[in-house]
């Protein structure tokens, strides 16, 4: 809003599509259902885009939430009475995070007309979505002014992904970035920085995450072993990596940036 960017000012002008707010499925084709991890303010087009990929009959069980910050639970609004006037669509998120929806209108109008049921979960335990799909909720350090903030393992029939869309560091990670990553197939990581000179106007402390940069360092060796693929998300508006350019230049390194409807088979 009111950013004057050459990316921002592209989109505006349509040279460039709006991109989406980061955010999961978690589709399961022998349950005929999905999840989406995350309920972004993009979420009616994200709903509109699942639509168009999975069969009629596939049910909507689900919203996994991340945390309280507005590009991952805003979007549950729309799940009221005013819009899609949901029908006990499950929520799945740590104790506190379900306690700022209990406690905070207009999402505690949701749990009262039954538009979402409440799923507090425990951290690091494996929750089974189906027969062959589980998730586990990994705390991570972050900005937690209204909830905590969890990190999604998704375990599916023969590999498991992590999505970690938002960390403030990764020395604070108790899980360790190491050990998180090498013990996935796939990982989705915090890309909201290519480095830290990209915001002048703004205190990085006040906004911590660790860069692109910092994060391949870290990484160049399990990326460079092939036991993990590494894929950037959550990019702000003012990185790098929405240039083509640069782009290129981190695949030249094995790494790459998650694409707005890239599908991965678990
Ligand atoms: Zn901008
Ligand atoms: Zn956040
Ligand atoms: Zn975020």
């Amino acid at each position: 809003m009111g950013c004057n960017c050459p990316n921002c000012n592209h989109v505006r002008v349509g040279l460039e599509a709006p991109k989406w707010v980061s955010s999961l499925a978690i589709i399961d084709d022998v349950k005929r259902a999905f999840w989406m991890v995350d309920a972004t303010p993009d979420l009616s087009r994200q709903y509109d885009f699942l639509m168009s990929i999975v069969p009629g009959d596939y049910t909507f069980e689900g919203i996994i939430l991340t945390h309280a910050h507005i590009g991952h639970y805003l979007g549950l609004v729309y799940l009221g009475k005013e819009a899609f006037s949901a029908k006990n669509i499950s929520i799945i998120a740590t104790d506190r995070m379900i306690q700022f929806l209990v406690n905070n209108a207009p999402f505690s109008q949701l749990v009262e007309l039954g538009n979402i049921r409440l799923f507090p979960t425990e951290t690091s335990v494996p929750i089974k979505l189906t027969e062959r799909l589980a998730i586990s909720l990994l705390p991570v350090p972050h900005r937690n002014e209204f909830s905590d903030t969890a990190a999604v393992q998704i375990s599916g029939y023969q590999s498991s992904l992590l999505y970690v869309p938002d960390i403030d560091d990764w020395n604070f990670w108790q899980v360790g970035l190491n050990n998180a990553v090498t013990s996935v197939s796939i990982a989705i990581l915090d890309g909201t920085f290519f480095n830290e000179h990209e915001l002048p106007n703004r205190a990085r402390n006040e906004i911590p995450h660790p860069t692109v940069m910092e994060t391949m360092e870290r990484l160049q060796s399990v990326v460079d072993s092939l036991s993990t693929k590494v894929y950037f998300t959550h990019l702000n508006h003012s990185n790098r990596l929405w240039d083509k350019g640069t782009m290129a230049e981190i695949e030249e390194r094995g790494f790459r940036v998650v694409g707005q409807g890239e599908q991965f088979v678990l």
